[in-house]
């Protein structure tokens, strides 16, 4: 197996030439390390291999590998998975950014127990895209009301949106997905004029970033091409 270094090295070159391909400018995209159910030393490895961001699904496991790497300076933490209305208070002290924001209440609760002491906690409205039944997210519909409710909370910053398309589509659906994303937040752009104008488009993931990076990605999320296939 490539070593995490090896890997790093590999998706950083998808990500540049992907950029290119699309006439973007060299840094257009950052690149976000998706490290749940993998260990600490997995994230050590990827850090000193000049990874910085990192995101996580599960708050539990992301609270014991934070306490683990706490020696590590610069990290920046992504909270990704599923929000429960219980849980909010550590992802409001522990996390940088949070992508998956889908209710105002939860984006409440996170800017109430946000310190005042603290930067913005970094917020991307989670998107269900393809309005598929199962999937979490937020309408797009209704996107551009939750988009200007959670811009005017006092200790959040609406950063941008983010979605997992429907992996079942061709090619060129998905392609249209990411489209509507970044059609989405352009118009939302538009239309949220307290704080400053959100620009991250958090999609695209191992299998896609390249089709991801063509329509706009600004962060993409990987996990498996870093560090294998999860068990
Ligand atoms: C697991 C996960 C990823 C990474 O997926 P890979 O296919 O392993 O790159 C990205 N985003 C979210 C929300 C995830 O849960």
């Amino acid at each position: 197996m490539n070593s995490i270094a090896d890997n790093l090295g590999t998706v950083t070159r998808r990500i540049q030439k992907a950029t290119e391909a699309a006439g973007r400018p060299d840094g257009a995209v950052g690149l976000l390390a998706v490290t749940k159910t993998h260990p600490s030393a997995a994230i050590r490895e990827a850090a000193a291999a000049g990874q910085y961001r990192f995101g996580e699904n599960y708050l539990q496991e992301a609270l014991t590998k934070m306490d683990d790497l706490a020696d590590l300076p610069h990290l920046e933490w992504h909270f990704i998975g599923p929000i429960q209305s219980n849980k909010t208070r550590d992802i409001a002290v522990r996390f940088d950014w949070v992508h998956s924001v889908e209710r105002l209440k939860i984006a409440r609760r996170l800017s109430d127990q946000r310190p005042d002491t603290m930067a913005p906690l970094r917020i991307c409205l989670q998107v269900n895209i393809d309005r598929e039944a199962s999937k979490s997210g937020a309408d797009p519909d209704e996107a551009p009301a939750l988009a200007r409710d959670v811009a005017a909370l006092p200790n959040l910053e609406l950063t941008g949106l983010m979605a997992i398309p429907d992996p079942a589509q061709s090619a060129s659906s998905l392609q249209d997905s990411f489209r509507r994303l970044a059609r989405l937040l352009a118009s939302i752009r538009e239309q949220v004029s307290s704080g400053p104008a959100p620009q991250t488009l958090s999609m695209g993931m191992s299998g896609d970033l390249e089709t991801a990076i063509a329509e706009g990605a600004t962060l993409v999320r990987v996990g498996s091409a870093l560090f294998g296939t999860r068990g």
